[in-house]
């Protein structure tokens, strides 16, 4: 098979041919049909998370179906269509697993991080972190809520009831949680770089009450926030937009260095929190939410051999909604 793989912080991603993989007692083999390219690959991509597995194939959205199975398998059968998430396995042992908070396991493994991920032909990926992905999404269309809906809506149930919400950075994460907010009765405030209109009349269409740059006052303080944006002089501005008692939520796994600001933006009761990775019952929340509401992603499809131009793309912020790797046949 092959598989896009990343050896050397940059360097671009090597299209290589690979030995396939097979699936161990609780595995599935995976044909991959499409693949969520996220902001995370390129934190990995560009060394700015520690120890990635080395000759690593990244990728963390992965929509396929069963090619083969480990013995041990008996929730899937060959043919069956699956969705692969971050969290590609944990301990199950450790006190976090054992009190409900897989999400900060102290032994996990990360699809596309810590073991190899979809940025390929096939993958292998532990069953029981594997999701059933809803029918109604097409395989490109269900690859982004694996990971951009999935963690973006763990950081949306961490922001309370407040009904208004503003959300910083409107990528692939936040082109799903405002339909959620929206059906939800959720006010949402979107926060974009300054001067990019059109991501700004992206997120009114998709039910943004609001949008405007991320340096601006919003015209109403919030009742909370999502930072999306891996920008650190975001959370002083998120506080200064957000009323007393609110909570700013960062949700990104990376983020640059925070500058410091006057204690009063904080004062009152105000809360910063950050989210990390994700339990299985956050992707069954998730899945059941986004064909409910029902969510339509935004994709821009590229060949699995320009997982390079994907990356280039988003980390210039040209990708609106979310960008999917697809395999050839
Ligand atoms: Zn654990
Ligand atoms: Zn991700």
């Amino acid at each position: 098979m092959k598989g896009m793989l990343f050896d050397v912080v940059g360097q671009p991603l090597r299209l290589t041919e690979c030995r396939l993989p097979e699936p161990l007692e609780n595995e599935v083999l995976i044909k991959v049909l499409a693949c969520g390219v996220c902001r995370t690959d390129l934190h990995i991509v560009d060394g700015e998370l520690p120890e990635p597995k080395p000759r690593l194939i990244p990728g963390h959205e992965i929509v396929g179906t069963v090619a083969a199975l480990g013995r041990n398998v008996h929730a899937f059968e060959r043919g069956d269509r699956v969705g692969v998430p971050w969290l590609g396995r944990t301990c199950g042992a450790c006190a976090y697993c054992l009190s409900g908070r897989e999400n900060l396991c102290d032994s996990p493994l990360f699809t596309g991080y810590t073991r190899d991920g979809g940025y390929a032909e096939y993958a292998v990926a532990d069953s029981r972190f594997c999701f059933s992905m809803p029918a109604q999404f097409s395989d490109a269309e269900a690859a982004p809520l694996l990971c951009a809906g999935l963690i973006g809506y763990r950081s949306y149930r961490m922001t309370g009831e407040g009904r208004l919400l503003g959300i910083y950075g409107f990528g692939a994460a936040a082109h799903i949680i405002t339909q959620i907010a929206a059906h939800d009765g959720r006010e949402v405030h979107a926060f974009t770089r300054p001067g990019d209109i059109s991501t700004q009349n992206f997120a009114k269409r998709l039910g943004a009450v609001w949008a405007g740059d991320s340096d601006s006052m919003p015209p109403v303080l919030l009742d909370a926030a999502i930072i999306f944006a891996p920008v650190g002089s975001l959370i002083p501005l998120a506080l200064r937009a957000t009323a007393k008692g609110g909570v700013v939520v960062c949700g990104g796994i990376h983020m640059s260095d925070i500058p410091s600001f006057p204690y009063r933006l904080l004062w009152e009761e105000r809360v910063i929190r950050s989210v990390a990775n994700l339990t299985r019952e956050d992707g069954r929340m998730l899945l059941d939410a986004a064909a409910r509401v029902p969510v339509r992603t935004s994709v821009q499809l590229f060949p699995l051999d320009q997982a390079n131009q994907a990356l280039d793309q988003l980390r210039s912020g040209k990708v609106e909604g979310a960008a999917v790797l697809v395999p050839p046949d």
